[in-house]
């Protein structure tokens, strides 16, 4: 895409000089596109009538990325680094770098170069028309094996039947928030965070915009099925609890079952004077019933485990080292 500068006149309600804009990259190993990122984001925000910061989250990266960002610093007054003190995974790095975002939109976009940074004028033409999550929506997922679509479509069609919680398909976490949408979202402390459904749940006026995502710049991508299953499980005990109610209506319905097949065994004990079957029907029922019992505990226990977790009440996270950008005054710093 070319970058485009925004076609909108200055509106009265974003004056160039004190409207701010923070760029979040939750960034874990990714020193070898991190420097190619960095240029081409600042080329973007460059060609932006508004005042920037990029925060980039150190999420406890193993590689050389810390020393890469203390250098994209040193070069560029706009960046600030926040490091984790440990890797707490992407959904708590997007977390941190909101938290610590000043702008009065934030953009939240991953360092891989997968989500492109040319996009970020068109997102903030649509927040200055009023919306408050402008996200971006995949016009296609090249590169990606039909396995992955279709796990991903069943994926947000069940959670969508089982939830309210409507998100939109082939929409990653490539988003730009308003302040507001980000003050409500930062309310939001829960340990299990599944931020697409967060982004959705805090409401206010949506829109969409297309693009073509491209793959991976340099580097590994850090899913894999496992990882996407744990994802699953997370987006649907954090929006809903139906798999519980599941078990009453397991319960309710082999009680029926059980019912007819007993009025069928008197009937059969009346009328043809059969001998009660024996080993194998019961042999039969009794797996049956311990298989139902154990799959309805390991459900219950899925959200018991959850709310271990959140009764803990700890923090989503601690800072190592936080180096603020040079130009930007930032008061939501602890
Ligand atoms: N990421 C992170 N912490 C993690 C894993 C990933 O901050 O534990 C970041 C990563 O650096 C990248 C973004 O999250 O900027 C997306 O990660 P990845 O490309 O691995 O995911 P995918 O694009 O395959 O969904
Ligand atoms: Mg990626």
């Amino acid at each position: 895409m070319i970058q485009e500068t925004p076609d909108t006149p200055h509106s009265s309600l974003a004056a160039p000089t004190t409207t701010l804009l923070s760029v979040v990259v939750p960034a874990y190993n990714e020193a070898e596109v991190l420097p190619e990122f960095h240029r081409r984001l600042s080329q973007t925000l460059d060609g932006l009538d508004l005042g920037s910061e990029i925060i980039y989250v150190n999420d406890g990266s193993k590689d050389a990325t810390a020393d890469i960002l203390r250098a994209l610093q040193k070069g560029d007054p706009r960046v600030a680094i926040v490091d984790l003190s440990r890797n707490f995974g992407k959904e708590i790095a997007m977390t941190a770098g909101l938290d610590y975002a000043a702008g009065d939109a934030v953009v939240v976009i991953d360092a891989d170069l997968q989500d492109p940074p040319e996009l970020i004028p068109e997102l903030v033409k649509h927040w200055r028309e009023g919306y408050d999550d402008v996200y971006a929506r995949r016009a296609s997922r090249d590169g990606e094996s039909f396995m992955k679509r279709a796990t991903a479509h069943l994926f947000y069609r069940l959670l969508h039947a089982l939830s309210n919680v409507d998100i939109p398909p082939d929409t990653g976490d490539f988003r730009l928030l308003s302040r507001r949408a980000v003050d409500s979202l930062k309310q939001l402390r829960e340990q299990h965070r599944f931020m697409k459904g967060l982004f959705n749940w805090v409401g206010f006026e949506r829109k969409e915009v297309f693009y073509q995502r491209d793959p991976r710049g340099a580097g590994i991508s850090k899913w894999n099925y496992w990882r996407l299953w744990n994802f699953a499980l997370e987006g649907i005990t954090s929006h809903t609890t139906a798999p519980l109610r599941l078990a009453s209506y397991l319960g309710f319905m082999v009680a029926l079952c059980a019912f007819v097949y007993a009025l069928y065994m008197v009937y059969d004990k009346l009328v043809h004077g059969n001998p009660v079957a024996g080993y194998p029907s019961l042999m039969v029922t009794l797996l049956f019933l311990g298989g139902v019992q154990l799959i309805t505990l390991g459900v219950i226990g899925e959200y018991l485990g959850r709310m271990f977790d959140e009764s803990k009440r700890r923090p989503l996270y601690f800072i190592k080292n936080y180096m603020p950008a040079a130009t930007v005054k930032n008061t939501n710093a602890e």
